[in-house]
């Protein structure tokens, strides 16, 4: 059984999305996935670090076979947008000609997605789709297409199933929402 609120450094935080309801929406999700992509060996980008969790859940169910590589970019400051995407660690993987699912913890303002986006068409990606665990669809500030996104969330900061606070909170199974302090 979950803690209902958990501590994290100088914040509360409480439970808001249960594990099984997090394991149901993959499974919705992998069901389009595998249908779009039936007989196709495309490349699976799993976004460092909040997507490890979601990737190694969501690529258990696949029918396919990707492959499955790692980038990393940084947009992040504790709880708080930069702006701005810095590459931390880049493709290692020949992309010409190949189909592309970035895989994604979480499109909030939608800014990493829409710069990294580029960086892919221009690595020769012949296809290139997201596929998200959650999205903030309020807080999208920019013209992004999400192809797939399991759940959608409000606008609150999360933690938990690889997201974390200051690098603390990524091992919860459960998603936990900030309290706000008064
Ligand atoms: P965006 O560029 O769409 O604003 O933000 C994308 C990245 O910000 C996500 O990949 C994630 O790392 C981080 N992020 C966005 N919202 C949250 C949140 O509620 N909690 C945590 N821990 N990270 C978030």
């Amino acid at each position: 059984m979950a803690e209902t609120t958990i501590h994290i450094l100088d914040r509360d935080f409480r439970l808001s999305i249960p594990e099984e309801v997090i394991q149901q929406k993959i499974k919705a999700l992998v069901t389009r996935i595998n249908d779009d992509y039936a007989g196709l060996n495309p490349v699976m980008v799993s976004i460092l670090n909040g997507a490890f969790m979601f990737t190694a859940d969501l690529v258990r169910y696949l029918e396919f076979q990707p492959e499955i590589i790692f980038a990393r970019f940084s947009s992040y400051d504790g709880m708080d947008t930069t702006g701005e995407v810095r590459e931390l660690m880049g493709v290692t993987a020949d992309l010409r000609g190949r189909d592309v699912i970035i895989v994604e913890d979480i499109v909030d303002t939608g800014l990493t997605m829409y710069n990294v986006l580029p960086k892919f068409k221009h690595l020769g990606a012949k296809s290139v789709k997201i596929a998200c665990m959650l999205q903030k669809p309020e807080k999208l500030r920019v013209d992004l297409k999400v192809d797939y996104c399991a759940h959608e969330i409000p606008n609150d900061f999360i933690v938990g199933y690889g997201l974390d606070y200051n690098g603390f909170g990524r091992n919860y199974r459960d998603i936990y929402t900030a309290v706000e302090t008064q």
